[in-house]
Order: C-alpha cells, then sequence, then structure tokens
C-alpha cells in the first residue's frame, strides 16, 4: 500500500492549500507553508496586519486595482519566522500562487532554497529571472486527487 501514502510535496502544498481557506481577503486565496528538513516551521494566508479590520468584514482597501490592506501568505510565513526567532535559511516554501515579485524578493532574501507552486498567477518575469539567477529551484506541484480520497471520509462524523 505503499503508493497511497502521500509524497512530501502533496502534503506540504495541501497544508498551504488548508491554510489559504483562513484568508481574510476576497480577492485572492493564498496559502503558504515554509519547509525544513521535512518540517513545517511556519505557515501563513492573505490576511490584514494582525488588529486591524480585516477585508471580509470591511471591504478590501483597495488602490490602483490592489488591495493594500493584506500581507501576503509568503511574507505573513516568513514573518512568523522572524517574530519567533526561527532560520528560514536553506528552507523551502510551498505556495497556492505563484509569488509576486515583492513576495519572491523576500522569499530569496530569506535564504529559501526551493519554491513549490500550485497555480501559475501573473508569473512576474523579473521575479523568474532573480529566481534563476540566484540558482533557486522552482517546481510546480499538481495535487492528485488519489491521495485526497481518504479525506472526505475522515472529516466525515460517523457513529
Ligand atoms: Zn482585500
Ligand atoms: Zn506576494
Amino acid at each position: 500500500m505503499s503508493d497511497q501514502r502521500i509524497p512530501w510535496n502533496q502534503y506540504f502544498m495541501a497544508q498551504a492549500v488548508l491554510l489559504s481557506l483562513r484568508s481574510t481577503c476576497t480577492r485572492l486565496e493564498v496559502g503558504a507553508t515554509l519547509v525544513k528538513d521535512r518540517r513545517i516551521i511556519a505557515g501563513g494566508y492573505n490576511g490584514a496586519v494582525s488588529g486591524d479590520n480585516h477585508c471580509i468584514d470591511q471591504g478590501c482597501y483597495v488602490v490602483d486595482g490592489h488591495c493594500i490592506r493584506t500581507i501576503h501568505a509568503e511574507m505573513n510565513a516568513l514573518l512568523q519566522c522572524a517574530k519567533l526567532g526561527i532560520s528560514t535559511d536553506g528552507a523551502e516554501i510551498y505556495v497556492t500562487h505563484f509569488p509576486c515579485l515583492h513576495c519572491t524578493k523576500a522569499i530569496l532574501q530569506a535564504g529559501i532554497k526551493k519554491i513549490y507552486y500550485l497555480h501559475d498567477y501573473h508569473n512576474d518575469s523579473y521575479a523568474i529571472e532573480l529566481i534563476q539567477k540566484l540558482g533557486v529551484a522552482i517546481q510546480q506541484v499538481q495535487l492528485d486527487q488519489k491521495y485526497f480520497e481518504k479525506l472526505t471520509s475522515i472529516t466525515q462524523n460517523k457513529e
């Protein structure tokens, strides 16, 4: 039954998807999971600064076509490490959407060595150029439904 066991990249990407369900900005639900030595060290989702109003309650704060209220999922994951004093050097990140340029720069500067993403999303050409220039690996992950069929039965309460 070894082929039933969920592979690491499916497992960590599923965590990022789960985190995205906590997003408080309705424009895009994004989740990010930071992994080091096959252990999750932090997670993040799109949301307002802790203590501020949420987009889901107050509406988005849109300037020039972007919601400026939210901190992106990737940044929230990195900042959780900054806040708690966890090294991100040599870690990997799993994100539900191709990271924007700002997040890409932060990911690279934080010493992340591999980026896994689920969906293409306005893939920024300068972000791609930087990733390649710094020799950071990037890989798109396809979630395979066969590993998630069990979830439906596990999440249902049975008498
Ligand atoms: Zn918003
Ligand atoms: Zn971003």
